[in-house]
């Protein structure tokens, strides 16, 4: 699930994501969703918003792969 995630393309011509408000670079993070289930997150760390969120890190590669290809880059 993506949310608000702006994409950014850096010197070296990879593309990054960060917060479609504040502009700032996310950052990844973990929570708990379960006992037993970890939870992959993209946050923002200024205004904490969730910008991402997974059960596994293939859903977050598969969909941040296809996102790259097609998400507006800030100029
Ligand atoms: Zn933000």
């Amino acid at each position: 699930m993506i949310d608000g995630l702006m994409g950014v393309k850096s010197k070296n011509e990879t593309v990054v994501f960060g917060c479609g408000d504040c502009g700032i670079i996310a950052e990844q993070a973990y929570g708990a969703q379960n006992k037993d289930q970890l939870a992959y997150l993209l946050i923002c760390p200024r205004c904490a918003k969730i910008l991402g969120e997974w059960t596994s890190t293939t859903a977050r590669d598969t969909e941040l792969r296809e996102f790259a290809k097609t998400v507006k880059l800030r100029t």
